[in-house]
């Protein structure tokens, strides 16, 4: 039977610009996969699948951590950045970080450019440096950090989990997004010699999403994949 709320241990890392609560639910053991969703605001579909894969199980896999949430001013706003409007993902301290702002796309096949900060600084937002200092403090041996709507994996060493993900999923796995990232979470984590596989959600509804992302979100979090055989 579906659970109808969350029952899993909850610690707060830290808070938003807006001052709400960032959390997580950390990994009972050393952390062999840290699940991250929801730092993009405008990506809330990714938060709500991994909501629904936890609320469909007893338990969580001792070895998993998961950030249900990176971004909630972002989800709370309907933005892609967080309060400031400056894009998570592009404000992490990496040594290609960029002051001008970077551009998105509200729709994948239009060219409307619409800007979005990367902050004062690298690593100038709150939520980032929470962020880093959850990965610091957990030492993940991979990061899953959940995206949409692109509809691939993007894993730089097309590593076995990555490989596994691509047959689960029915989506292509490729090594590079096809853009640059300056100042991405998957640019710092390389750069701190932590893997990180970008699970990009296909442009489908919610409740698609539930039948078939959801499903491999389960056996991940059940234990039953790569991510936690070492
Ligand atoms: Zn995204």
């Amino acid at each position: 039977m579906k659970q109808s709320r969350l029952n899993h241990r909850f610690e707060t890392l830290g808070h938003s610009v807006l001052g709400a609560p960032i959390t997580w639910i950390p990994a009972k053991e050393d952390c062999e996969l840290l699940v991250i969703a929801g730092i993009h605001g405008e990506e809330p579909e990714t938060t709500i699948s991994v909501s629904r894969a936890l609320r469909s199980l007893p338990g969580l896999h001792d070895s998993i951590g998961i950030i249900l949430c990176a971004n909630p001013d972002g989800l709370a706003l309907g933005t892609r950045g967080n309060a400031h409007g400056v894009d998570l993902n592009r404000n992490f301290p990496t040594a290609n970080w960029q002051e001008h702002p970077t551009t998105c796309r509200w729709h994948y096949d239009e060219n409307l450019a619409i800007p979005i900060l990367t902050g004062s600084g690298p690593g100038s937002e709150p939520e980032t440096k929470i962020l880093v200092n959850a990965i610091q403090r957990s030492k993940p041996f991979v990061i899953l950090s959940l995206h949409g709507p692109l509809g691939c994996i993007d894993d730089p060493v097309l590593s076995k989990e990555g490989r596994w993900l691509e047959k689960v999923t029915g989506l292509p796995l490729v090594a590079d997004i096809g853009y640059s990232t300056p100042g991405s979470m998957g640019t710092w984590a390389d750069e701190n010699g932590i893997d990180i596989i970008t699970w990009e959600f296909p442009c489908h509804s919610i409740e698609q999403l539930s039948r078939s992302q959801v499903p491999v979100l389960m056996e991940i979090f059940r234990g039953n994949s790569p991510f936690t055989s070492r």
